[in-house]
């Protein structure tokens, strides 16, 4: 069978149950082989005494007596089955699962898998896979049992199978590492790998498979870094820069610029006085001033008879930093122009004509202005934000129309400086580390759902004073997590508040309506936007005064901080209220955080410690590169020396030799995303 065949061709997979697999995302047997188990249990047969709320363990025990059934306050029916592990009585515990207790007799022999807690002192092994023995049926379970995520309708006795079937195909595995490396890192093969993460013949050959598998995942990711970085620098710097003078600029400025600020501004100066062209990441925390940085930036570019383009992610946004480049350039004749949707054809040529004829100095806009129709008569500086940072290929693109831009990238996430080091490692990073004096604190507090009413009321007063105010919810709409949802949540104000002026908003809707409703809320036609962390984005809301975030254990600690970093915009005293009834102990004491701590940078590098850097990231933010298997903080000094080999590999052509055709292949693949 080949990787590629579809996964209901394995043995055991009928339709129903590819369906249930495509749900995880498994439509290859290729697929299945690399979906990896969320962990292990080790089936060492323990005592009830041993077992954990923590780790799963495996219980031979007796069924003592016929089972109990019981239905409790939430309305969840219970069926406990008393056993004995020999020493110890306790209850196999199952919910809702009425018609369980007919499996079990007095006298049965049973494999318990599962958690244990103690409830007034009696054991409980809560939801267990079960299995019955006897001298007949004795026990076949392997030592290190896999446990894989589910969807529902699966369960880990049929991925178990499914896997097995699965690893019946792996002579097709082939090695994508070439001799030497393996044998310099001491790895195992790639298919010695792939049978042992899924069922280990060891704790041992498991953790060299997920080393194997770590090492694979850190080395591409390595790789597709030092080749983008190559790319870049390989460009000799076609824009010569003689003007550095920009006092002018700070003369008009209503502020001086901070320390940090001025670092930065000594790094770009010195990146377009060098002989290669900048690539830049920019990192400051919200409101640390990153548009003044762009704005230097871009008035050199021009003074030094060049044009300049300032992506931005929404057009919301685009729209904000036209009016503050605006302001900015404008008193130095530079003329800004910006590029949207929904304007004529005549104006949109107009605006291109312009541009061609470089009579327009600075374009703002969304991605779409570097792109296909778009020309220029010398663009010599590109800056974007962190989602949009520009892949080879875009650089490529630009390069082909005879562009050699300088690139700025702007991140309103601050990242903990080692973990930069290795996920922006393409780029030269600048941080501003101060941030304007006499910004307020935004006062946050972390409250119960017993005080929803008293910040609903709170939130009514707000509005009163003439203010605007965010409440974030993780859902859209009703879900089976149980928590607060935008729609529900959205018609539930406006019933209990109808003098308000409420709003609801969301990434499933269009992107026209979007822009409208945040328009709307802008020019203050919307008091109270209920949403998604659509709003997460920056958009500048100078009179929203208070943000309500709704079961805030569902969002990270950097997230919530950009959130707060949507209110105290402006001198208005402002507010962040977490509501969450969450007893969990990290995130309660993550949400206590964000009282004390202020500091953007300080709060993500407790995040990342916390959660790991995987849901820290979060797929979204970073589509890029999104590891199984590898943690850039745990495996740090192993990631030091892959990047030390990938540089090597790309900057000596290794990638073109015969033993790295695979491992060539394997990464073109990956940059394609
Ligand atoms: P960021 O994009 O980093 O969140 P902005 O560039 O939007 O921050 O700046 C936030 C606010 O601070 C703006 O109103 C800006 O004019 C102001 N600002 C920027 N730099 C300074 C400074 N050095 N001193 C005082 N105010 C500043
Ligand atoms: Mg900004």
């Amino acid at each position: 069978m080949e990787l590629s065949s579809e996964i209901k061709n394995i043995k055991g997979v009928g339709p129903t149950r590819a369906k249930l697999l495509n749900r995880l995302g498994i439509k290859t047997v290729e697929d299945a082989l690399f979906f990896f188990p969320r962990d292990y249990i080790d089936l060492m047969p323990l005592k009830f005494s041993q077992g954990s709320e923590e780790k799963t363990g495996a219980f031979p025990c007796i069924v003592k007596d016929s089972a109990i059934e019981k239905k409790a306050k939430s309305g969840i029916r219970l069926t406990l089955v008393p056993v004995s592990d020999g020493k110890n009585k306790g209850h196999a515990v199952f919910f809702n699962q009425p018609y369980i207790n007919r499996n079990f007799r007095r006298g049965d022999r049973l494999l318990l898998i599962g958690k244990v807690r103690k409830n007034y002192g009696e054991y409980e092994i809560i939801s267990p896979e079960w299995q019955k023995f006897d001298k007949n049926n004795p026990i076949t379970l392997d030592r290190i049992s896999p446990i894989y995520p589910l969807t529902k309708g699966l369960s880990q006795k049929i991925l178990r199978q499914i896997m097995k079937s699965a690893l019946k195909e792996i002579s097709e595995i082939q090695e994508i590492l070439p001799e030497d490396i393996i044998k310099k890192f001491n790895l195992i093969s790639r298919k010695e790998a792939l049978k042992n993460i899924h069922f280990p013949i060891s704790f041992e050959m498991l953790e060299r498979a997920r080393v194997r598998f770590i090492f694979e995942e850190l080395l591409l990711f390595q790789l597709a870094m030092a080749q983008t970085r190559r790319e870049f620098v390989g460009d000799k710097r076609k824009n010569v820069y003689t003007n550095f003078d920009i006092t002018p600029f700070l003369s008009t400025l209503p502020f001086t610029l901070t320390p940090g600020q001025e670092k930065v501004i000594g790094d770009i100066i010195s990146d377009l006085k060098s002989e290669q062209n900048m690539n830049r990441l920019i990192q400051g925390d919200v409101g640390s001033g990153k548009t003044v940085i762009a704005s230097i930036a871009l008035y050199l570019a021009v003074k030094n008879g060049l044009q300049g383009a300032f992506m931005a992610p929404t057009e919301i946004l685009a729209e904000q930093h036209f009016l503050t480049l605006e302001k900015f350039l404008s008193p130095h004749r530079i003329k800004v122009d910006i590029l949207k949707g929904g304007i004529s054809r005549a104006e949109k040529d107009r605006i291109l004509e312009n541009l061609k004829k470089g009579s327009t100095d600075v374009i703002v806009g969304t991605h779409a202005i570097i792109q296909q129709d778009v020309e220029f008569f010398k663009l010599g500086m590109v800056i974007t934000d962190e989602q949009h940072r520009f892949g080879v290929k875009q650089r490529q693109e630009l390069v082909k129309k005879g562009y050699y831009p300088d690139i700025l990238v702007m991140s309103a996430t601050p990242i903990p400086r080692t973990l930069a080091l290795v996920l922006y490692s393409d780029l030269d990073i600048s941080v501003i580390d101060t941030v304007p004096s006499g910004r307020q604190e935004v006062d946050t507090y972390v409250v119960g759902n017993d005080m929803r009413k008293r910040v609903y009321d709170f939130m009514a007063r707000e509005v009163e004073k003439g203010h605007q105010v965010f409440v974030v919810c993780p859902a859209v709409e009703e879900n089976d997590l149980n928590v607060s949802n935008v729609e529900d949540l959205g018609a539930r104000l406006k019933k209990e508040y109808p003098a308000l002026k409420i709003q609801v908003l969301h990434g499933k809707m269009k992107n026209d309506d979007k822009d409208r409703i945040l328009k709307d809320f802008l020019l203050k036609k919307i008091q109270v936007l209920v949403s998604t962390t659509v709003v997460e984005v920056g958009v500048d809301v100078p009179w929203a005064t208070l943000m309500i975030v709704e079961n805030a254990e569902r969002f990270g600690m950097a997230q919530l901080h950009q959130l707060r970093g949507r209110v105290g915009r402006s001198h208005l005293k402002s507010y962040c209220i977490l509501i969450s009834d969450s007893k969990e102990e990290t995130a309660r004491s993550r949400l206590k955080y964000m009282m004390k701590s202020h500091d953007g940078f300080e709060i993500s590098q407790i995040d990342l410690e916390m959660r790991g850097p995987g849901e820290f990231l979060g797929v979204k933010q970073h589509g890029f590169f999104e590891f199984k298997l590898a943690n850039l903080i745990r495996d740090v000094r192993l990631l030091e020396s892959i990047k030390l080999l990938a540089s090597d590999i790309v900057e000596k052509g290794y990638l073109l030799l015969p033993e790295y055709k695979d491992l060539a292949k394997v990464l073109k693949e990956k940059m394609k995303i």
